[in-house]
């Protein structure tokens, strides 16, 4: 496609991916997650192109692009534009002053990996035409507009979350974020002499067409049954302990399993933001390995390659604590490891990891980072 050779742009918008400490598959069921931007991102560069309605997009990870008409936006049998046009279809619904333009998408954000780069490209895509077209369209209304294509255009039924960390978070802290309210806390975090080390299995998950949805659904049917004696459970955030044991008998073992999952993970997510205000790491490290326990055992959304590592880990006194994280099936996990055993913890896992699955995996630190910005303007 010519439009990238000799591009020149006006404006070049930086979209993070991001890692969730803890709260997992918490934020569809409206209850609390403890996200951060994190360095890894995509770049969008976008230049007007003097045409009223045509576009062009180019995805140089993909080595392919499209184009499209804004009159005629509609979804596409291609999965990644999708994410794309789901946005501008939310845009277009917002206002009238889009017009023609060409952006270029650079990632550097691992795909499927539980990093979020679906959030990280509908919001990079937003916010930047936003901005182009001064469209005064506001950061709350991007996270929620973009959440909005995803569900309609990818037809991933996805929480808030993501995008939510996406746009809104800042360098050196951690969201909490209540999903029912919306409302939410930077809290600062230092975890020295520890870092935050991400570990790629490599196995990749497709959430659209995985077990995702149907986690929401088995989630939805606990919900009914909470209500037959709780009328005021509106969702799983609004459950107790207490409501799960007495509502146990009219349940599956399977949809027991999801909500005591989900009870006692909005339980960690609290407790995790208040160990990381108090420096509390070995709590930290003990939160994200019970996590991981639930994500595997009661959610049963890990895998075995992800479990491997988990328990891996567990033979180091230099690892405080180890979970996969994102919507599950494989991806990164995250990994809280004392700074002097780093380099010496990633080739021992790497070695161990490689033997029993032959497969290369990939580390890299994560530093909790702003949310997206504009890196250049003409
Ligand atoms: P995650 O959000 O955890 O990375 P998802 O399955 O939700 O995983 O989203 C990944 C999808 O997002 C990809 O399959 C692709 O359709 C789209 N995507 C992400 N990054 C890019 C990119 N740089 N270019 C084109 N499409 C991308
Ligand atoms: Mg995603």
């Amino acid at each position: 496609m010519l439009f990238i050779e000799n591009f020149t742009p006006e404006l070049i918008v930086e979209s993070p991916g991001r890692i969730n400490l803890i709260g997992e598959h918490t934020d569809y069921n409206l209850g609390y997650v403890l996200p951060t931007a994190i360095e890894k991102r995509i770049t969008f560069k976008f230049r007007k192109n003097n045409s009223s309605t045509q576009c062009n997009l180019y995805s140089l990870g993909y080595n392919v692009g499209f184009k499209l008409d804004l009159n005629t936006i509609s979804r596409s049998e291609v999965e990644w534009e999708n994410y794309l046009l789901g946005v501008l279809n939310e845009l277009l619904k917002r206002t009238d002053k889009l017009r023609g333009f060409d952006c270029i998408i650079e990632s550097k954000l691992p795909i499927g990996s539980g990093l979020s780069s679906s959030a990280a490209l509908e919001c990079g895509l937003a916010f930047g035409l936003n901005k182009l077209f001064d469209l005064g369209i506001s950061n709350m209304d991007i996270v929620q507009l973009s959440q909005t294509a995803e569900h309609t255009y990818v037809g991933t039924q996805c929480g808030i979350m993501d995008q939510f960390a996406s746009v809104m978070s800042q360098k050196g802290h951690v969201l909490l974020l209540d999903c029912k309210t919306l409302k939410h806390t930077q809290i600062p975090i230092s975890i020295a002499p520890y870092k935050m080390i991400m570990l790629n299995t490599k196995v990749s998950h497709n959430l659209a067409s995985s077990e995702y949805n149907t986690r929401k659904k088995e989630c939805e049917d606990g919900v009914r049954i909470f209500q037959k004696k709780y009328p005021e459970v509106m969702s799983l955030r609004d459950a107790t302990l207490s409501m799960l044991e007495a509502s146990a008998t009219e349940m599956s073992k399977t949809i027991y399993n999801r909500c005591l999952f989900i009870i006692s993970e909005n339980e960690r997510v609290l407790a995790t933001a208040k160990a990381l205000q108090e420096n509390n790491l070995e709590l930290f490290g003990k939160l994200l390995y019970e996590a991981h326990q639930g994500i595997s055992e009661l959610y049963e959304v890990s895998c075995p390659e992800s479990d491997f590592m988990v328990d891996f880990s567990k033979q180091y006194d230099s690892v405080l604590g180890a979970r996969q994280v994102g919507g599950g099936f494989g991806g990164c996990v995250l990994h809280i490891v004392h700074e002097d055993d780093v380099d010496h913890y990633i080739t021992e896992v790497t070695k161990a990891y490689k033997s029993r699955f032959n497969i290369a995996l990939d580390a890299f630190e994560v530093r909790p980072s702003s949310g997206t910005y504009i890196s250049f303007e003409e």
